[in-house]
């Protein structure tokens, strides 16, 4: 029996682990998956629940549920060695360790949030990258709104100046998302008035959404300033203290809150540095998406680096990992079977960013573009569709229905957030900063 072992559980993982159950009998190969989590991600939405429009639950679907027969071990894998083909992870809930053989290893542990080591940077922002990423913005703005309607006028307009960095959709869509949030529960907040929030969003390049038709970009930043959020383009971060962050242009913003979308790097498992390596990090793959000069071993997703011709990549993105990852299930098994492998070619069906308020952008097949509520609708109606399994499709139809009718729901959730509570405390000066979060 071929022992194949699959790495993470994002998109590229289920994808690859449910296309070998179909094309390979039980008797052919013993599958196994390790991911440090139980359940897989829907990242599009990760920005509503940042902002409390959808439940925490809602966009996560267990990993279970999506395999039938591939064995899974829910823990973090903490090397591979590739010379006497194991991995070595230790179990998520109990610590311990163990080591698994494979015949074929498949890498798609994705990427994390990259904050180009800047000063002063990491230790301080909020990124938006995981489920947990998520829940501890959320409190930290419903904890902002608590502490500001209970300060004096020159603090609160302090805890309440919040700065994004990144304008790709990532950042787009979160800031479309705060200002949503902010407007929808002020209501509740009597000493907080509209002019004491400030969003500003940073872009380096000379436009929102760069790498995406220009008019995606200007019509997002039309749209976001007549929302209140300040805009700008072309300057980048140099740092940041507690008391604010500084822009290579000099401009210094004043804040203790930044969200961080400005950048990712592919995650690299111990053991695998012999990997050949693209300029950013990500494993070289061939086009078929096994690795060079290391058999049996293959990636995709956003840890890999896949050829899209004339020396480029293709992005790495959801659309992207899911198209991947069937393609390399099939090249296994025609690998297994000795014969010739195929390579991974996709056109982008184009990218879309929701814009809060009933308006996304959308790049359609073409280079066309679509903006506004129709946008909107095409946002949710795709994403929607695409969501795995019909109760979370239920579940986040059901809250955006109740949200057209309801406020969104400011209870906090203490569950996650030791770190977050003592840094929004201490932003307050109620607490003496946690230097060992
Ligand atoms: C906020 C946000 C919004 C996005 N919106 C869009 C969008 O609208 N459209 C789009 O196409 N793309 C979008 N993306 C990008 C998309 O999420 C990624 O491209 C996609 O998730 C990549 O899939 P993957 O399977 O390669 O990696 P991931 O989905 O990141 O999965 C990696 C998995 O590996 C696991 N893992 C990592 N390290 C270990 C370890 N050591 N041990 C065990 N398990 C491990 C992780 O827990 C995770 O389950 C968005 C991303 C973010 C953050």
């Amino acid at each position: 029996m071929t022992r194949i072992v699959i790495l993470g559980g994002g998109f590229a993982a289920i994808g690859v682990a449910q296309r070998l159950e179909r094309l390979l009998r039980p008797s052919d190969a013993e599958l196994t998956l390790i991911s440090r989590e139980n359940f897989s991600l829907f990242t599009p939405m990760l920005p509503e629940v940042s902002s409390g429009a959808l439940g925490t639950r809602d966009i996560v679907t267990p990993i279970r549920a999506q395999i039938r027969r591939t064995h899974f071990i829910l823990a973090d894998v903490t090397g591979v060695d590739l010379a006497k083909r194991e991995v070595s992870y230790a179990h998520t809930l109990t610590g311990v360790t163990e080591r698994i053989g494979y015949d074929q290893l498949v890498l798609t542990t994705g990427a994390s949030t990259s904050t180009f080591g800047l000063p002063g940077i990491p230790e301080r922002v909020f990124a938006l990258k995981t489920l947990e990423d998520a829940a501890i913005l959320r409190n930290r703005l419903i904890w902002l709104l608590e502490l500001a309607d209970d300060a004096g006028e020159l603090e609160r307009k302090k805890l309440l100046t919040l700065v994004v960095v990144g304008g790709g959709f990532t950042g787009v869509e979160t800031t479309g998302e705060m200002a949503e949030l902010f407007r929808n529960v002020e209501r509740f907040y009597p000493n907080v008035r509209p002019g004491d929030v400030r969003i500003v969003l940073i872009e380096g390049g000379a436009t929102l959404l760069p790498g995406l038709p220009p008019r995606m970009g200007s019509y997002a930043e039309k749209f976001l300033r007549k929302r209140g959020v300040e805009v700008v383009t072309g300057d980048g971060v140099r740092g940041a203290d507690d008391e604010g962050i500084e822009l290579l242009s000099g401009r210094r913003i004043e804040t203790r809150t930044i969200v961080w979308s400005a950048g990712i790097k592919p995650r690299v498992l111990a053991g695998t540095e012999s990997l050949p390596r693209s300029k950013n990090g990500a494993i070289l793959v061939n086009p078929d998406m096994s690795v060079s000069g290391f058999s049996g071993i293959w990636a995709c997703g956003d840890c890999a680096a896949v050829p899209a011709g004339a020396g480029s990549f293709y992005p790495p993105t959801a659309q992207h990992a899911i198209r991947e990852a069937p393609v390399l299930a099939e090249n296994i098994v025609w690998s297994l079977r000795q014969k010739a492998t195929r390579p991974f070619h996709y056109s982008s069906l184009g990218m879309m960013a929701s814009l809060g308020a009933r308006k996304a952008v959308a790049q359609l097949p073409g280079d066309r573009v679509l903006t506004g509520f129709l946008a909107w609708f095409l946002w949710r109606t795709y994403y929607l569709a695409r969501l795995p399994g019909l109760d979370r499709k239920l579940r986040v139809a059901f809250d955006w229905t109740l949200e057209l009718l309801f406020p969104r729901d400011i209870s906090e959730l203490r569950v996650y957030t030791r770190r977050a509570q003592s840094s929004a405390a201490a932003d307050a000066g109620l607490l003496p900063r946690d230097e060992n979060p």
